[in-house]
């Protein structure tokens, strides 16, 4: 069933991940027996988790953990609260975080959680007991050097915090065994903002690179959440870009001279709607598409760029993955052939498992890093991932999203023969 306002997923989930995962395999001559490893998870955990209802009911969700491989180091993946959550979606969100953190080659393997709840309809009681028996049911596949999780879709700091607190009732106080934490509980500095300025690193490499300065560029994001809102105010802020246009569920607003981004950010903080901002003019979740732009950053969705809605119209320069899985597999043919490149979710959008990398380090360590140093090694560590794919990317002259996979697959194929697989 699909969620109000959510569109209809045409093509999202393990389908994307597998279309994509055979163009690079073919690209690095990848041995049969090596793809049938990597295209299928370690380990997968499904778990029916009853919860006591404010009333007095008992309702019954059905949640997720899958590890899609672990060789390079301890499992590492968000858990998102929604509806749709399901096996396939759940597992297709697993196997991208496994080249996301090869290609940003921190020490971690991939994994997803999720339940099939609306959160909406919870009490902040409700989700917390959820929270906690959901944790119950999959700790025993958990563990700071096992599998880490860490917020997504509908789930934040506090929700971590909760996890924090079921797993250590059991095994001690373990701050490493889950990040995206509050900072009084371990959490790192940087980390909330970190996926939204890790779009922003690659975007001023990319815009250096291929000669579309960010500085006074027409930037269209849709999405203004934890990505699409810390994106708009670094990119904005920092260097000196127009978002002309944003979205939420409701709708979006658009201003040509560039959308006053902190004063947006405080009207959202009042749960009001973006499109309800006097700053702009209104439009619809259709018309935002439309937009002539530099940069377009889908940071909302999966699988809103498709064949039958907006691939063949959309007028931008670049595709910028802020969501995971935003384009489907043929509308990500159709940009190529129309000349619009696309930088892919698991290089763009990857600052903030990066970031988590070095959460779960200073959580080892028990030694805070300043927030400077954070933003610093993440400039580094994503620039360093985004020069890799652009180089293979132009001397096998393939796009962005086969480098990218060309890449990580290597290096979880290189760490599988090590082990001896
Ligand atoms: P979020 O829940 O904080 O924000 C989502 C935003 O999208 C909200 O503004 C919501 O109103 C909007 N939205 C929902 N449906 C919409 C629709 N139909 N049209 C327009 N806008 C709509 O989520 P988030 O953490 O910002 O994550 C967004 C995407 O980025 C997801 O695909 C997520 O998997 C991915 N991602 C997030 C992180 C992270 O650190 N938060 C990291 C990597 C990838």
């Amino acid at each position: 069933m699909t969620a109000p306002g959510r569109p209809t997923r045409i093509m999202t989930g393990k389908s994307i991940v597998d279309s994509q995962f055979e163009r690079a395999a073919n690209l690095i001559n990848l041995d049969q027996y090596m793809r049938h490893i990597l295209m299928r998870p370690f380990r997968e955990v499904q778990v029916e988790v009853p919860v006591r209802m404010d009333d007095g009911r008992i309702e019954v969700f059905t949640g997720y953990r899958i590890q899609h491989n672990g060789a390079r180091g301890p499992c590492k993946g968000g858990i998102r609260y929604h509806p749709d959550a399901d096996h396939d979606e759940v597992l297709g969100l697993a196997t991208i975080m496994t080249w996301k953190t090869a290609l940003m080659d921190i020490p971690f393997g991939g994994a997803k959680g999720g339940v099939a709840v609306d959160p909406k309809r919870l009490s902040k009681l409700e989700l917390e007991r959820l929270t906690r028996r959901f944790t119950q049911r999959i700790s025993i596949v958990l563990g700071p050097y096992r599998d880490i999780p860490a917020p997504d879709v509908a789930t934040n700091a506090q929700v971590m915090a909760w996890i924090l607190d079921e797993y250590s009732s059991r095994h001690g106080y373990t701050p490493a065994a889950v990040t995206g934490k509050p900072i009084s509980l371990g959490g790192s500095l940087g980390r909330e903002e970190a996926t939204g300025r890790g779009v922003m690193y690659v975007m001023m490499e990319y815009a250096r690179d291929f000669g579309i300065p960010l500085q006074g560029s027409r930037v269209v994001i849709q999405g203004f959440g934890n990505v699409g809102g810390h994106l708009a105010r670094l990119l904005s802020a920092e260097a000196g870009a127009k978002i002309v246009a944003i979205s939420d569920v409701s709708g979006g607003v658009m201003n040509e001279g560039g959308l006053d981004i902190p004063g947006l950010l405080a009207h959202a903080a009042a749960r009001k709607p973006v499109s309800e901002w006097p700053g702009g003019t209104a439009i619809s979740n259709e018309q935002l598409w439309t937009i002539p732009c530099d940069w377009l950053v889908p940071a909302a969705l999966g699988g809103v760029i498709n064949k039958e809605t907006n691939a063949h119209t959309i007028a931008c320069k670049v595709v910028v993955e802020g969501a995971n899985e935003p384009t489907t597999p043929t509308a990500d043919l159709i940009l190529e052939q129309r000349g619009i490149p696309v930088i892919p979710d698991f290089l763009a959008n990857a600052g903030g498992v990066t970031v988590s990398y070095y959460e779960w380090a200073q959580n080892l360590q028990q030694y805070r890093w300043t927030h400077e140093q954070v933003n610093r090694e993440l400039k580094a560590t994503i620039t360093k991932a985004y020069v890799g794919v652009r180089d293979l990317a132009k001397q096998r002259g393939v796009t962005f999203r086969t480098a990218a996979y060309a890449i990580a697959l290597q290096r979880v194929a290189e760490a599988e023969r090590l082990r001896g697989n």
